[in-house]
């Protein structure tokens, strides 16, 4: 079976009004902020999303997305495959007022002249989930946790001031 790809834009208010689904695929390639993060031909992201009108009279997209992409250690340097799966609530608005006066339940998904950029949204979502500091688990990685590395592990779980002393000193 041949998955569909998921359109670049839509209309929003058609699709909620008649409640509409999709069911498809994004491939990395077609993603430009998130090829500069994912260095090989990872496998396209899987896509499910559903619009809706709410009881408020909000037009919603819901959805949630499953992707697989190589990073880069920032500890050994060597590749590594980080897995995200994201459950999403938009509400679709036109106007900064509107965004603002969503209900706390939706992030706000903007759409210009009637269009929604789907493509955009999704990419927005997957670069929301990604890590901070990319790195392979202690136990995957090739390089040993040296100790000021051990220290701040640690330090996480002891205290929040001593974690901010340590990245200061590590800008040096
Ligand atoms: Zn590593």
């Amino acid at each position: 079976m041949t998955e569909k790809i998921i359109p670049e834009h839509v209309d929003p208010l058609r699709y909620a009004e008649q409640g509409l689904g999709l069911d498809g695929l994004v491939h990395i390639s077609d993603m430009q902020r998130l090829q500069s993060v994912s260095k090989t031909a990872d496998a396209p992201v899987k896509v499910k999303l559903q619009f809706g009108i709410d009881e408020q009279g909000l037009l919603f997209l819901k959805g949630s997305l499953q992707t697989k992409l190589t990073l880069q250690c920032q500890r050994c340097m060597e590749p590594y495959i980080y897995e995200i799966m994201s459950d999403f609530a938009l509400g679709i608005v036109e106007t900064l007022d509107e965004a603002n006066a969503l209900p706390e339940h939706y992030e706000p998904a903007m759409a210009e002249e009637g269009k929604l950029a789907l493509r955009d949204l999704i990419e927005d979502e997957i670069i929301l989930n990604l890590p901070i500091i990319p790195r392979h688990r202690v136990e995957d990685c090739k390089v040993n946790l040296p100790l000021a590395d051990a220290g701040w592990e640690q330090a996480k779980r002891e205290n929040p001031f001593h974690v901010l002393k340590t990245l200061k000193q590590k800008q040096r």
